[in-house]
């Protein structure tokens, strides 16, 4: 990684300011799920036990931006971080202010400090509001005006730490240039990933960039329109690509099949063509499924029945078919790399289950270095039970999808280079 990393990085004496990702399921004030809070420990100890004092800050659901909200209060995170850390933390009732700020300034070596949701203030993700029948001078104009509000609120997050080093342990947030997770880098000296972001990182650029071959892309979900920039970067890096899912049936479509009632993006149709076109001409494998569970109806409990490549009049196509779960386990089993997003059917639904899981155990099995992105992919790896076979499964959605379409994420931009 030729970004700046904590581990490389003299914290002894310093208040580092970090942002983390703790949007954690909560209930009744309790955290249900703590994944994402154990993932932040190995960045928050190493800073706590160098000598160091930190002030964490994040986002957590989706408040209106207009100040507090109890129901999107930190408070809970706080009470279980202080469980996993066995040491008090130290809780601001705002993330930015005279009296947070005062807070932080009074953390001595080895504490540390939570600030209240980012999200409090509309400034953090920065979206101008633009009434509909705004001219697009008074939107242009609305835009500059919250990007100026953004930086000014960036800098007074940033004044929490001690201006010289800020780290980002929150990958899931990445794709996002909002105030804690990149423009408070203008203000920093240093601009260091976390434990966290350093793996990701790692996994998927190295996946990406230099990947063991055969490297082999599994695609699924329900829409082709989320992953359409996945599959045509994926074109240029992979050996084949398999395609599952719903988005199938829009390849489907475009090769003048029948797809009965399956899902579709009709205007979709059109890019799919195009896309098979491409593969062809850059001798890409792009394989869609040989076989398929058809069903009645979008239920559990509708008919099923294993049909070709041509899906009957009325029928769904929901989960891909023995034929190709063996054929997609063969080319796992032979690849050295492989990264997948996206179920190959309607896993959620028992009958629809079986195509993703058995890919799910080939990947496991594979002698690959496996990485599994973000979502509903993530989800099944977990019930499953083979998350820990896997190299590495992304704590971040979007930010991995938009990883592998290439694009550059400003969370990662910002840091430090090194
Ligand atoms: P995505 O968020 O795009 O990764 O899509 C995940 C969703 O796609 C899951 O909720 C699946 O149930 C759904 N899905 C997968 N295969 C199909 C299919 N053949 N038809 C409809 N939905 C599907």
């Amino acid at each position: 990684m030729n970004k700046l990393s904590i581990k490389d990085l003299d914290v002894q004496g310093k208040r580092v300011l970090m942002r983390v990702d703790f949007n954690v399921p909560v209930k009744e004030g309790v955290v249900t799920d703590d994944t994402r809070i154990t993932a932040a420990l190995p960045s928050v100890n190493y800073v706590l036990g160098n000598g160091g004092s930190l002030v964490l800050m994040s986002h957590f659901g989706r408040p209106k931006g207009k100040g507090y909200e109890a129901d999107f209060s930190l408070k809970p995170v706080a009470a279980r971080l202080e469980q996993l850390l066995g040491k008090p933390v130290i809780f601001g009732t705002d993330c930015i202010g005279a009296e947070t700020v005062a807070q932080a300034q009074a953390l001595k070596a080895g504490q540390v400090m939570l600030v209240e949701n980012t999200r409090f203030y509309k400034e953090e993700e920065g979206k101008a509001k633009l009434a509909d029948d705004a001219s697009d001078e008074q939107k242009k104009a609305a835009k500059a005006e919250m990007k100026v509000k953004q930086k000014e609120f960036a800098k007074k997050l940033a004044e929490l730490g001690d201006g010289e080093i800020y780290c980002n342990d929150a990958f899931g947030s990445a794709h996002r240039a909002h105030a804690s997770t990149a423009i408070v880098c203008q203000f920093y000296k240093q601009n260091a990933a976390g434990f966290l972001m350093e793996k990701e990182i790692e996994y998927l650029g190295k996946a990406l960039e230099n990947p063991k071959r055969p490297f082999v892309a599994i695609i699924g979900g329900a829409k082709i329109s989320g992953k359409i920039d996945v599959v045509t970067n994926l074109m240029n890096k992979c050996d084949a690509i398999l395609i599952g899912g719903g988005m199938a049936y829009t390849f489907y479509k475009a090769m003048g099949k029948a797809i009965g009632k399956s899902l579709c993006e009709d205007d979709k149709v059109e890019l799919a063509g195009e896309i098979l076109k491409q593969a062809k001409a850059k001798n890409v494998r792009l394989l869609l499924p040989i076989d398929n569970i058809e069903a009645d109806g979008f239920s559990a409990e509708a008919n099923t029945k294993v049909v070709g490549e041509n899906i009957d009049e009325g029928w769904m196509a929901l989960d891909i078919g023995p034929k190709t779960i063996e054929l997609y386990c063969n080319e796992v089993a032979g690849a050295k790399t492989v990264v997948w997003n996206g179920p190959m059917g309607c896993f959620e639904m028992a009958p629809f289950a079986k195509g993703t899981f058995a890919v799910c155990e080939a990947v496991a099995k594979s002698d690959s270095i496996s990485i599994i992105g973000g979502g509903d992919s993530v989800a099944a790896v977990n019930l499953s039970g083979v998350a820990d076979q896997m190299s590495h499964v992304s704590t971040g959605g979007g930010a991995s999808l938009e990883f592998m379409e290439g694009k550059q994420l400003p969370g990662v931009v910002a840091l430090t280079d090194k």
